[in-house]
């Protein structure tokens, strides 16, 4: 090929280069992005006793939550987010979402951070003004418009309005649309404007923000992950009846809610969401400075019994058997063997979840 083109005239052989690179390059277009087109990524960042999920798609990028519980771990996402945005230049260090899924610091710490470091397009939160992620949330909130941020809140009731168990969506909730693959993304739950009629006391309702937590599906094709931030028992049970016989819950990968607490984790729940991949996002054990009181020594994160509750669910296994410390209480451990895919940031580091639209999964570990 070579000696065919040296014994061609000179702009022939500008004309052939021209022709074979425009193959080459095609051919390398191609072949990178139908793969690319084909392909999510779901970042759980290790934020230790907190929240921050990255959604990677062919065409943006989603972060679900800003928590840090101090000021190396808030460097850490916003370390993260660095490199990524490195990575991945064409998105122009732009989120096209921030999702707050209720108003704690563990949740929403970093939001400022993240705001000053790169470009929000939309920012999404449950709209309660209470709790101790208050002075972020109002914050951003406030200068949403200054920042040229669109902002919006979608109650429970907006969210459920006329009986509607399709959950809700529309281009804010899901501004991602690629070339090739509109990805879904979709509300089930969110803050409760009044107290539901069963199964909620006063203290779920006014002093447990957790139990207001926005709960996001994420479809990829075949693919689908779920986000539930920190609702408790009160919220999971309502959404879990409500949604009763629909698909509204079903996926392959639950971020597990409340950092594996034991009041976050249910059979009925997990007999709806039937996952295949379990994440918990919490500090390491033994941590018992960072974030004031708030850390995972006097939680006790992950609980011994939400793990085993997820093990009874989950049905595949890890590459590995891993011993790891579990809460039976706030400061007790003890060493229990996960033996599932249940991946946690204590001893698995900043974990990302590969999917392709034909709902196959493969998990990457820093840890590893
Ligand atoms: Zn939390």
């Amino acid at each position: 090929m070579i000696i065919t083109i040296i014994h061609i005239s000179k702009s022939t052989l500008m004309k052939t280069k021209f022709f074979l690179l425009l193959i080459v390059s095609s051919f390398l277009f191609g072949s990178l992005s139908a793969q690319e087109n084909d392909v999510m990524y779901v970042h759980y960042i290790n934020v230790g006793q907190a929240n921050a999920a990255l959604l990677e798609f062919p065409c943006g990028a989603v972060l679900i939550d800003a928590g840090a519980q101090d000021k190396a771990t808030t460097q850490h996402l916003i370390d993260y987010l660095d490199d990524f945005f490195a990575r991945r230049k064409d998105l122009h260090r732009t989120l096209d979402l921030v999702y707050v899924t209720h108003c704690h610091l563990d949740h929403n710490a970093a939001l400022a951070a993240v705001a000053d470091s790169f470009k929000i397009v939309r920012y999404i939160d449950n709209g309660q003004q209470t709790g101790s992620g208050k002075t972020n949330q109002l914050k951003l909130e406030r200068e949403a418009a200054a920042r040229g941020i669109q902002y919006a809140t979608y109650p429970y009731e907006t969210i459920t309005n006329g009986g509607n168990k399709k959950g809700l969506t529309n281009m804010i909730i899901d501004p991602i649309k690629c070339e090739t693959i509109d990805p879904k993304i979709i509300l089930y739950s969110g803050a409760f404007t009044t107290k539901p009629a069963t199964g909620w006391t006063k203290d779920d309702f006014e002093n447990n923000g957790n139990n207001h937590s926005l709960f996001i599906k994420v479809l990829f094709g075949k693919a689908s992950f779920l986000f539930i931030g920190d609702g408790e028992i009160a919220e999971m049970n309502t959404v879990t009846n409500y949604y009763n016989g629909t698909d509204a819950l079903d996926v392959d990968v639950l971020m597990v809610g409340h950092h594996g607490a034991k009041n976050a984790t249910t059979h009925n729940f997990l007999d709806a969401v039937t996952p295949n991949y379990a994440v918990i996002s919490c500090g390491q054990w033994d941590d018992s400075t960072s974030g004031g009181k708030f850390n995972t020594y006097n939680y006790g994160h992950p609980t011994d019994s939400a793990l085993n509750m997820l093990a009874a669910h989950v049905p595949y296994k890890r590459s590995h058997p891993i011993t790891v410390k579990a809460g039976l209480k706030a400061k007790t451990f003890i060493d229990v063997t996960v033996s599932k895919r249940i991946y946690a940031t204590p001893w698995d580091g900043d974990i990302v979840i590969r999917a392709t639209s034909d709902g196959k999964y493969r998990t990457q570990l820093s840890s590893n």
